[in-house]
């Protein structure tokens, strides 16, 4: 089928890059070595995907009629199209005994941990256990709030597991997972990773937000076989989609539930800050109240100055600009059960302005905060500035997000400027991928995946559709590589995955 795709053959190729008869005969052999090095990747993930499907099998989790509207009697409003249709995708692949390996897809509030509740339920109907990991115990511990608002008065026996967790508070609960006696549990990727043994889990949902790649999702695998469902935030740009997340079938949230108020974005140099403050002052007496956000500066050594930062601007904050209100702080290395205590003040309304470094970044739902200000935003990259700007407009009010920077740099500036211009997470995801280029984005070795030398996602994106369809065609038909004709193709694999595929014990 190459000819279809308008690809010379191998062996001319290899000649033509060498000695050239002209211009447009190079053009063509650059174009086949870059298909053949896209195809082995995509043979790769097909082998990859192939593997999980097959290695192991899950509990079949069946949903009937009556299991289905038990289910949503839990959730106080309708769900939405778009969440209607990933809880159809997600149910029928929980129906097999092949297990789900899925990709949930949608921007922050669009409503994923209502469908990844629906699946958690719907493995609990069918008798088998439910995690929900988080990459950080803030985030773990709201979507373990998020949780109990809707299960309130049922009998779905759940629990939070944190690291402050010590001695018989901890062991109680261990040994009552390990009995089956609790049916969902919550807790970071870490812990549960760790030491935590289940009597039967049906169903592994990974909040992922950008942490680990499809390498690590494959050894939380190794031994059991739950249905996985991965959730991230960060809209993927359709390239991403089917390389560094492409051993996944994926499902997406669009539509943002209704009754959500606009988000206004503004950026905010040193000139007009005052009238900023002026601004903010009036929400906050109507009530509202803000986050402001200092920039991650992520090596260790660095974190204690972005701390003294964080510490600063809230001392000016409290003291000078809003004496007049609760200015709290909060940040990564306070004691967990203080981050608790703010998180609660702030969701209750007693704090009225939260400053803290990135760590709100995850998982933190008040809708009655409309307002964030986030200071040297151009020292963030887009997504992580979409992601951050997620925290306000939960609620029916407008809200506003004040971009507080000063920058000659080019491209931080264009940064700040798609920000003023669209909410959409996927325009700022190709956006994204145009300013920096895919090399940051994508940087293959991260994801488990072979560098690529010659090919480039982005510019190849055509050639990488093509190359992805004819190797998962190859997978389908010949899933171990084993006919004599695939030989080739199979010591090329070997070579650049080395053992991660399993290709060699099926040798
Ligand atoms: P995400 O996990 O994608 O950030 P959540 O599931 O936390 O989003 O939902 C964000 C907010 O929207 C929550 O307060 C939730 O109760 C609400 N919500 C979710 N789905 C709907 C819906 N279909 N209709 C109305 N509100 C919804
Ligand atoms: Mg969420």
């Amino acid at each position: 089928y190459l000819q279809e795709t308008g690809l010379i053959r191998r062996r001319d190729a290899f000649a033509w890059i060498h000695m050239p008869p002209d211009e447009e005969k190079l053009a063509q052999a650059r174009r086949r070595l870059r298909y053949d090095e896209l195809f082995l990747m995509q043979l790769g993930l097909g082998l990859r995907r192939y593997r999980t499907q097959h290695a192991a099998s899950a509990t079949p989790c069946l949903l009937t009629d009556e299991i289905d509207s038990r289910i949503r009697k839990r959730f106080p409003f309708l769900l939405t199209d778009d969440q209607n249709a990933c809880i159809a995708e997600i149910a029928e692949d929980m129906a097999r005994t092949r297990p789900m390996n899925r990709l949930l897809q949608g921007d922050v509030g669009s409503g994923k941990t209502v469908v990844a509740l629906y699946a958690a339920l719907l493995a609990i109907a069918n008798r088998t256990q439910a995690a929900i990991m988080a990459p950080t115990e803030i985030l773990a511990s709201q979507h373990f709030l998020s949780i109990e608002r809707y299960l309130k008065d049922s009998h779905v026996r759940r629990i939070l597991i944190t690291g402050g967790l010590t001695g018989k508070k901890r062991h109680e609960p261990l040994a009552r997972i390990k009995q089956g006696e609790m049916d969902i549990v919550v807790g970071t990727v870490a812990l549960l990773q760790k030491d935590i043994e289940f009597q039967n889990l049906g169903l592994v949902v990974i909040d992922e937000q950008h942490k680990f790649g499809v390498h690590q999702r494959a050894e939380l695998r190794k031994d059991s076989a739950p249905h996985c469902l991965v959730m991230t935030a960060t809209p993927i740009p359709r390239t991403l989609a089917m390389t560094a997340f492409g051993d996944l079938d994926v499902s997406v949230i669009k539509q943002l539930p209704p009754g959500r108020g606009e988000v206004v974005t503004r950026w905010v140099e040193r000139g007009n800050r005052q009238r900023a403050y002026e601004f903010i002052r009036e929400r906050l007496r109507a009530h509202k109240q803000a986050y402001f956000v200092y920039p991650r500066i992520s090596s260790v050594e660095e974190t204690s100055k972005e701390i003294a930062a964080a510490t600063d601007a809230w001392k000016e904050l409290s003291e000078k600009i809003f004496p007049e209100f609760q200015v709290a702080l909060l940040h990564g290395q306070m004691p967990s059960n203080e981050k608790q205590r703010i998180m609660a003040g702030f969701r209750k309304g007693t704090i009225h302005v939260l400053v803290s470094t990135v760590v709100i970044e995850v998982g933190v739902d008040v809708p009655n905060a409309t307002i964030m200000v986030i200071e040297a935003a151009d020292r963030f990259g887009l997504a992580q500035l979409h992601q951050l700007r997620g925290r306000i407009g939960r609620g029916e009010s407008k809200s506003y997000c004040l971009l507080f920077a000063e920058t000659d740099n080019e491209a931080a500036r264009s940064r700040l400027e798609v920000m003023t211009k669209t909410n959409d997470g996927f325009e700022i995801a190709e956006q994204d991928l145009r300013i920096r280029g895919p090399g940051e984005l994508f940087s293959a070795r991260q994801h488990g995946l072979p560098d690529l030398k010659i090919a480039n996602i982005v510019e190849d994106y055509d050639l990488l559709v093509v190359a992805r369809r004819h190797a998962f065609h190859l997978v389908s038909q010949d899933p171990t590589l084993a006919q004599p004709e695939h030989r080739g193709i199979r010591r090329a694999l070997l070579a650049k995955f080395g053992d991660s595929l399993g290709l060699a014990d099926v040798a």
